[in-house]
């Protein structure tokens, strides 16, 4: 019998008097919490407690999950303190509401249960979790700058204990339906159909014999949260750690994670109102923070870069079923191995017959990490795998529906391998090349049907990096490019549409930055010191540590083949020579800024002195302002790259450029890109400063027109979020 209706809840009475209250938002595959929900949660929550029955048990009413979060597109566009606030409030009053009721609550989750999904399940006495792939509890607020807003930072510890509650909410720490058993987050889990039935009927029994939970002091299940978290003493240290290890991981200028540990202080120090208090006030600073600002601004770009843009809709892009892939190398193997994952058939043309082998090798290695990640099991991969076939003579290329060339960097090479698909493959069928550097539009030179050439820029390795740039010559079709971005979306990956020239818009960028980090060497700025102020910074790794990984050879190379645009600003290095001549390549040759040999990689003093009589020293600063003005040289080249990238017209705005960068290098999120950077810190700043460098360290830190105008004008290179509110 139905107790409550509304659009998105109904709650009905069971045959045994307890009350069922599902949720179930109309026109969405997952559920989320939007203004919507959050009104009619509160008049259901008002019809149970008047329902007098022993019992609420809260499920939901898709079979995608529970709750995956907060509508992001409601609730994101929000970030005046005032506002952000009240939203905070409101959300914390409600899941008050459901704690405080007089009967026990249950909680059934399956499938996502994050965000404000899991807070809602925390405000429910019990947890039953049932063991699915896709379940995953977790509080992942602090990436997007925010913290758990509606109670969340109060009542995890108190349901799983301190540590624990800090590794979800500041490492975003997710647990499947195992995990949140260990951890006392579920009651119970059941793990088949049966199971659960009987599980439920078991707990729905014990939850009314035993009654609401009290919910006022840290759970002290395992000898170290006695040990510990019992008392003052014990948790101050605890916050001590979590604090210096904070200051150590977490880049500047993200104050998420310290106001989300500051929540849970207050809360354990003063009690849950005062925690509470504390949660919105600090839901209020962080909405209207610069971090949480760019990185919801990246969440957005990505949303929209991962469907066709508009102007393409019109081209009809061509399913993607049969996929060539030329060169079975680093990015071959991953290529082949990704479509092939993704369901199409490939067929991998090779050198010869150890090239082959060694690249069929290469893509059984990534299917069985695939395995061992849990991304598909033993017989799905042998079935993926088998849809894989090698060939040294171009045997299935007139098939295929796209090409995908992954051979050497070298322009003649890889022009002979296009002439030979023109001869090999119908003229409809799309030709896409991985080249880093190289000019698309000359290794199609002289084809007969260069409107089905573009560029397809995957990143190393393919499988992690979520970035594809795809490359337009003045001659791609329309209906290419949309075939292209298509099956990158359909591959999973986030496109980003460039125009083609040396390096599109990552490689162009990151370039002098890299180049720049070995000057730095040269002038005796300490390798460690340079890597670990960029790491500060927000890059996932320094400069070097990226040369390293990169391999100092193929640096030189790309380098070399840039010099078309980067010429000019770009003054070839020779310390990559000697770097190259000494035999120091990087991870590869196990030498490289670092050591390889041992465990962990330790500094390499060779490099130091190889480089030293490089340069003269050029700055007399003392050692903390030589770096601080090491980081202003390195963050500035790539800001005016990516203006002077921008002007001309590499890609269709600063937004996909910035986007392009932090998918493509993990460049600072919190910063949004170095363009977003720019504006946040003020274009009149940004010129002065490079003028500045300019006449220090030469012509190559000359702000660019571009920037230079735009100070003037005093015009942002970004737009501001739309207000949503
Ligand atoms: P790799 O040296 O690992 O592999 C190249 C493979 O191509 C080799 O197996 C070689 O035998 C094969 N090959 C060479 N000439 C060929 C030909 N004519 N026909 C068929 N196969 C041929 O190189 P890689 O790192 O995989 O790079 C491949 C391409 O991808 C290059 O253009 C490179 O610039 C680009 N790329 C590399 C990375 C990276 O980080 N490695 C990232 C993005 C793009």
């Amino acid at each position: 019998m139905s107790i409550f209706e509304s659009e998105t809840i109904h709650v009905e009475r069971d045959n045994d008097g307890s009350v069922v209250l599902i949720l179930d938002v109309p026109g969405r595959s997952v559920n989320v919490f939007n203004r919507q929900v959050l009104a009619d949660l509160d008049a259901a929550l008002d019809a149970v407690a008047e329902s007098h029955a022993p019992l609420l048990v809260v499920r939901s009413g898709k079979k995608s999950g529970f709750v995956a979060g907060a509508d992001l597109n409601e609730f994101l566009g929000i970030q005046d303190t005032a506002s952000a606030e009240a939203i905070s409030e409101a959300g914390q009053k409600l899941f008050d509401k459901l704690a405080s009721l007089p009967m026990p609550s249950l909680a059934a989750i399956s499938g996502p249960c994050l965000g404000g999904g899991l807070e809602f399940a925390l405000a429910c006495d019990y947890r039953l979790v049932f063991d699915r792939p896709n379940t995953q509890l977790g509080l992942p607020e602090v990436e997007l700058g925010l913290l758990p807003g509606w109670g969340g930072t109060q009542r995890l510890p108190r349901v799983v204990g301190l540590e624990r509650a800090l590794r979800m909410i500041l490492d975003r720490k997710r647990l499947n339906a195992t995990e949140a058993l260990r951890w006392g987050l579920a009651d119970e889990v059941a793990k088949t159909e049966s199971e659960l039935r009987e599980r439920f009927a078991r707990w729905t029994v014990r939850a009314v014999a035993e009654g609401k939970r009290a919910r006022d002091r840290l759970p002290l299940r395992t000898w170290r949260q006695r040990f510990l978290e019992s008392n003052p003493v014990g948790r101050r240290v605890i916050f001590r750690i979590a604090e210096r290890q904070l200051r150590r991981k977490v880049w500047d200028d993200m104050p998420a994670p310290f106001e989300a540990l500051e929540a849970i202080r207050t809360g354990l120090a003063h009690g849950m109102v005062a925690g509470l208090t504390y949660e919105r006030g600090a839901a209020g600073r962080l909405a209207s923070s610069t971090a949480c600002r760019n990185l919801i601004s990246l969440f957005f770009q990505t949303e929209k870069a991962r469907k066709l843009p508009e102007e393409l809709r019109g081209a009809a892009p061509a399913e993607v079923q049969r996929v060539g892939v030329v060169g079975a190398g680093t990015m071959g193997a991953g290529i082949a191995q990704l479509a092939a994952l993704k369901g199409g058939k490939v067929v991998v043309q090779e050198v010869n017959q150890a090239a082959l082998e060694a690249g069929l090798e290469r893509i059984q290695g990534l299917f069985r990490k695939a395995v061992e990640r849990r991304l598909l099991s033993e017989p799905e991969a042998a079935q993926r795998l088998a849809a894989i076939q090698g060939t040294l003579s171009w045997e299935g290329f007139e098939r295929v529906d796209v090409v995908v060339e992954a051979a050497l960097e070298d322009l003649e090479a890889k022009h002979n391998v296009f002439r030979t698909l023109e001869e090999r493959t119908s003229p409809t069928m799309v030709l896409a090349t991985n080249t880093s550097s190289l000019p698309v539009e000359q290794i199609a030179h002289g084809l007969r049907h260069p409107e089905r050439v573009a560029g397809l820029h995957f990143f190393n390795p393919v499988h992690k990096m979520p970035l594809v740039e795809v490359a337009r010559t003045p001659t791609t079709s329309e209906a290419t490019l949309a075939t292209l971005t298509q099956w990158a979306i359909n591959l999973g990956k986030t496109p980003v549409i460039v125009r083609d020239s040396p390096g599109f818009v990552v490689n162009r960028i990151l370039m002098p930055y890299l180049n720049e980090a070995v000057i730095l060497v040269s002038e005796g700025l300490a390798i460690e010191q340079v890597d670990r102020v960029m790491r500060r910074f927000g890059m996932p790794m320094g400069p070097l540590e990226l040369l390293d990984q990169i391999g100092l050879d193929v640096a030189a190379h790309v380098a070399q083949s840039m010099q078309p645009v980067l010429a000019g600003r770009f003054e070839t290095n020779t310390s990559f020579e000697k770097l190259r001549a000494a035999g120091l390549l990087g991870q590869k040759s196990k030498r490289g800024f670092y050591l390889y040999t041992g465990k962990k990689p330790k500094v390499n003093t060779q490099v130091q002195e190889l480089l030293r009589d490089e340069q003269a020293v050029t700055s007399v600063l003392p050692g903390e302002s030589r770096l601080v003005q090491g980081r202003e040289r390195l963050v500035l080249l790539m800001v005016n790259e990516a203006a002077l990238g921008l002007s001309e017209n590499l890609a269709s705005g600063a937004e996909s450029i910035d986007l392009a960068m932090v998918l493509g290098t993990g460049w600072a999120p919190q910063r949004g890109g170095p363009l977003h950077y720019a504006d946040n810190r003020g274009l009149a700043d940004i010129v002065t400063t490079l003028t500045t460098l300019e006449t220090r360290h030469g012509r190559r830190f000359a702000p660019c027109h571009e920037l230079k105008r735009r100070a003037e004008a005093n015009e942002p290179f970004t737009q501001p979020l739309p207000a949503l509110v």
